[in-house]
C-alpha cells in the first residue's frame, strides 16, 4: 500500500456522517489535500486535538483508488498554535487566511514557498500581535507566489511610472493601476489609492518574510489595502471570501 507524507496545515475540517471528518490540508510536499479522518468524531484517542483548524501536523495519508479522497492514517502534532484559538481577532485571521488558500489553490498542485508563507503567517498571528499587517503581507505575498501579483510600478495604459504626480486608481479586472489620465469614462466605481499606501505594498513585496514583522503600515493604508485586496480577489475568484464578514482589521 502506498501512503503519502508531509507536513501539512489543517485549513479546514468538517464533520462527516455519524464519525468521520472530512479535514482538508495544505501541505508542504502536496499542495491541497483532501482526505476523510474515519471514526474522528467517536474515537478521541486516535487524533486528539490534531485535526483541528490551523494545527501544523505530520501526516500520513492513504490514497484512495477510486477517488480524489485519501484516508487519514496517521496525524503527529507539530504546533497547534493555541494563541490563536484563544483569541478572537487571532481566530478570524487564521480562518481568513486559511479560506484564501483553499480558494486560490488547487488539488495535488504542490507550492512549497505557499506552504512555508502560510507556516510563517501561522507564526506570526500566534506571536507578533500584529494581526491585521499579518493578513496583509500574507495576501500580498500569497498573489505574487501565485504568480497573480498587481502590476504595481506603472500605469497600466500609458506607463507612467511617478505616482507623486497623479491619483492612483485600482483596477481589479486588469490586476493593476490607473492613472487619473488614463481612467476613462468608465472610471466610477474604481478605488483610490494613497501613494503611500503604494508605498507600503511596495515594500511588503520586497522584503523577506524574515524581516516583513517589522513593516509599520499606518491605519489608513491597512483599509485602502485591505479594501483592494478584497476586491481583487473575489473578481479573480468570482467568488466572496466568507471569512472577510468575521475579520475586522482593528478589533
Ligand atoms: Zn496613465
Amino acid at each position: 500500500m502506498s501512503y503519502i507524507r508531509s507536513q501539512a496545515i489543517v485549513l479546514r475540517v468538517t464533520d462527516y456522517g455519524e464519525s468521520d471528518k472530512i479535514v482538508i490540508f495544505f501541505s508542504r510536499n502536496f499542495g491541497k489535500l483532501k482526505a476523510i479522518a474515519k471514526g474522528a468524531k467517536r474515537s478521541k484517542k486516535r487524533f486528539v486535538n490534531k485535526l483541528e483548524f490551523f494545527s501544523l501536523l505530520d501526516i500520513t495519508l492513504i490514497p484512495s483508488r477510486l477517488s480524489t479522497l485519501s484516508r487519514v492514517d496517521s496525524a503527529e502534532l507539530l504546533n497547534p498554535f493555541p494563541q490563536i484559538r484563544e483569541n478572537y481577532h487571532h481566530f478570524t485571521a487564521a480562518m481568513l487566511i486559511s479560506e484564501l488558500v483553499e480558494q486560490w489553490t488547487r488539488e495535488n498542485d504542490a507550492d512549497e514557498s505557499l506552504f512555508d508563507l502560510l507556516n510563517w503567517s501561522l507564526h506570526a498571528l500566534a506571536g507578533t500581535g500584529k494581526i491585521s499587517e499579518t493578513v496583509i503581507f500574507f495576501q500580498l505575498k500569497m498573489l505574487d507566489i501565485l504568480g497573480m501579483g498587481l502590476q504595481l510600478d506603472q500605469c497600466l495604459v500609458c506607463g507612467k511610472t511617478d505616482w507623486r504626480t497623479t491619483s492612483c486608481f485600482f483596477s481589479p479586472t486588469q490586476s493593476g493601476f490607473l492613472c487619473s489620465n488614463c481612467l476613462g469614462p468608465n472610471h466610477f466605481g474604481l478605488t483610490q489609492l494613497s501613494i503611500s499606501s503604494v508605498k507600503s505594498m511596495q515594500m511588503a513585496r520586497s522584503l523577506p518574510l524574515s524581516r516583513l514583522s517589522r513593516l509599520k503600515i499606518s491605519k489608513n493604508n491597512l483599509i485602502e489595502l485591505a479594501t483592494i485586496l478584497k476586491l481583487y480577489c473575489n473578481f479573480q475568484l468570482q467568488r466572496e471570501i466568507h471569512s472577510w464578514k468575521h475579520f475586522d482589521l482593528f478589533s
